[in-house]
């Protein structure tokens, strides 16, 4: 018998219903879901329907074996693809929101945040790819978590991997949108019911569940937005897009939400940041102290100053409230010396500060903001601003749009309500964790979708940006500590590497892009070609990805925009493997991030 027939006897023999095993565990990254209504739901909460009679919603109760519900708490600013970046221990992001400031471009990068997709969300088995389908979101998010829940059911089915990892945007939109979201989680928990069910019957076991969410919702209603624009205008700033003079200041804004990021001279942060502290609607107020590495100051509105110190080869932190108490933190630091938990200079572990401030108004609020501030995205802001609660931070457009529709409830902010996710298991008691340590409850998350072997794309690269990786996943993640320090790669994958040989090469043309949609562009003159033919020689080779250094004559415009593309021959073929815009450093060198 032939090995391939016996191989395929084997199968039969192992998978007889469906021909895949289903997966063993499934985890639901759950947009949004906030510890404080998850907890309510699993106790039981009483709602009254139209008819004002009133009536028991409760859902993931013990009753089905799911453990009492966790505190999973984000990142500072408390939203979706910082926090989730670091849940899954990726790579930072450019931003902490798709629309940010690069610092080596020095610009103000807005991409389009409905239509993109970031590294967590690719890594999923299923999850809306479609930009109309999440669009739709914000005007039908019921409707939308719906198809969202009939697509993760169906795709359930089909998978044959050990994890299937699945992502819902919508239960965000629907608490933005000021729905119900106890009816969206009542309805969630039936539809899991009936998977595991069906799933019981088939496999003889139970599904394993794990539900985390990136965040917590405040219910605060719609917030009153902060004149930041006007109030720093009249002070003698200019809002801009790029930093060219000490004035100069660029605050990118994307959504609705309690917090604000901006970017400055460093020279000005100081200054700035205490006018900052007279807006209305700023709650507490953190920033980098310009030429002090980790050293970070937290003011509130009421005059309190205090300072944030960070050990990084201990990780631990040191508070010092010089004036007030901005973060209420005092009475913390007086029960870690009871405890004797702090050393000889007054710091403690981020451990020992997250088990003493779990539950409190600010939660681990010292690793958060220190993280926030240095490498929660890889373009961090040198101020960031947590409002009250009653305020939000929107661009003009985007809260003019939204008085169309009902605006309820958002996040962002340092404060429990908006920081508290959930995570919640029917397998195994979890406890009150972070964004940056959730991972480690659940073997780092194995077996995410790698979409590198699966896609064509393309980034330019840098042995800092992707030493900030916290979890290494695939072979560049360890293999990029053979490169050198100050140069910028090339990264490309492709499932088609699979099939030719090392030396087949890479096509790559160049264009800056127009500046205005129509306006003309001498192809001739413009188009840059390269031939990339020498991948970087790593001992433990990828067969669907190649890393080339940058040819250190490519000098382009400085602090431009480009396009790139790049092609390759197989069997004949011309076969696109990427396009991508780029910008430039002030060197005229691409800009990795
Ligand atoms: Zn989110
Ligand atoms: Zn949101």
């Amino acid at each position: 018998m032939s090995r391939c027939i016996f191989f395929l006897l084997l199968a039969v023999w192992i998978f007889p219903a469906t021909g895949v095993a289903l997966p063993t565990r499934l985890v639901l990254a759950l947009d949004g879901i906030a510890y404080r209504d998850m907890k309510a739901l699993q106790e039981g909460v009483t709602c009254t329907n139209f008819w004002g009679r009133q009536f028991q919603r409760r859902a993931f109760s013990s009753d089905e074996g799911y453990f009492p519900v966790s505190r999973m708490v984000s990142t500072f600013p408390s939203t979706s693809d910082v926090a989730w970046t670091d849940i899954f221990g990726d790579r930072p992001l450019p931003g902490y929101q798709r629309t940010y400031f690069s610092t080596a471009a020095n610009s103000e990068i807005i991409e389009n945040g409905v239509t993109t997709s970031m590294e967590h969300e690719r890594q999923m088995n299923w999850q809306v790819n479609s930009g109309f389908i999440r669009s739709m979101g914000y005007l039908y998010p019921v409707h939308i978590f719906g198809y969202e829940l009939d697509g993760l059911v169906k795709n359930f089915w089909k998978s044959g991997d050990a994890n299937f990892y699945t992502y819902m945007r919508s239960s965000d939109d629907a608490q933005h949108m000021d729905r119900d979201i106890f009816s969206l989680l009542c309805n969630l928990d039936r539809q899991l019911q009936d998977l595991r069910a069906r799933y019981r019957a088939q496999e003889g076991r139970d599904l394993q569940i794990v539900i985390l969410s990136d965040h917590g919702h405040n219910h605060a209603g719609p917030g009153q937005r902060v004149e930041i624009q006007s109030f720093l205008k009249k002070a003698g700033y200019r809002i801009a897009q790029s930093i060219v003079n000490p004035k100069d200041v660029v605050i990118p804004t994307a959504g609705i939400e309690t917090w604000v990021e901006i970017h400055n001279s460093p020279a000005e942060t100081e200054t700035l940041a205490e006018l900052l502290t007279h807006l209305k609607g700023v709650d507490v107020l953190t920033a980098r102290i310009p030429d002090q590495t980790n050293r970070f100051i937290v003011m509130d509105s009421k005059g309190g100053r205090a300072v944030i110190e960070w050990n990084p080869a201990k990780n631990a932190f040191r508070y010092s409230a010089e004036t007030g108490d901005p973060l209420d933190y005092r009475p913390v630091n007086e029960s870690l010396a009871q405890k004797n938990l702090l050393d000889a200079d007054g710091f403690a572990t981020a451990d020992a500060w997250m088990d003493e401030t779990m539950t409190n108004h600010f939660p681990l609020a010292l690793e958060r903001i220190v993280r926030g501030l240095t490498r929660s995205t890889l373009n961090p802001a040198t101020i960031l601003i947590s409002l009250d609660s009653h305020y939000v931070n929107a661009g003009w457009l985007v809260q003019k749009g939204s008085q169309l529709v009902t605006c309820g409830s958002t996040h962002g902010g340092l404060d429990d309500l908006d920081s508290d996710g959930i995570l919640l298991s029917n397998f195994k008691p979890t406890k009150d964790d972070s964004s940056d340590r959730v991972a480690g409850l659940f073997d780092n998350f194995p077996g995410l979708r790698n979409y590198r072997a699966e896609e064509n794309g393309a980034e330019w690269v840098t042995k800092e940006e992707q030493s900030l990786t916290r979890i290494a996943r695939v072979r560049f993640d360890r293999n990029y500590k053979l490169l050198p320090d100050d140069d910028v790669f090339l990264r490309i994958w492709s499932p088609q590497f699979f099939t030719v040989d090392d030396e087949t090469p890479v096509e790559v043309a160049i264009k800056k892009t127009p500046r205005f949609a129509n306006a003309q562009t001498d192809k001739e003159d413009t188009d840059l070609h390269l031939t990339f033919d020498q991948p970087v020689d790593f001992p433990d080779k990828c067969a669907y990805e190649r890393i080339y250094a940058c040819p250190p004559g490519l000098v382009l415009e400085p602090q431009a925009e480009y396009q790139i593309s790049g092609w390759m021959q197989n069997q004949g073929e011309n076969i696109r493997l990427f396009e991508f815009i780029f910008h430039t450093n002030n060197r005229g060198r691409p800009a990795a991030f």
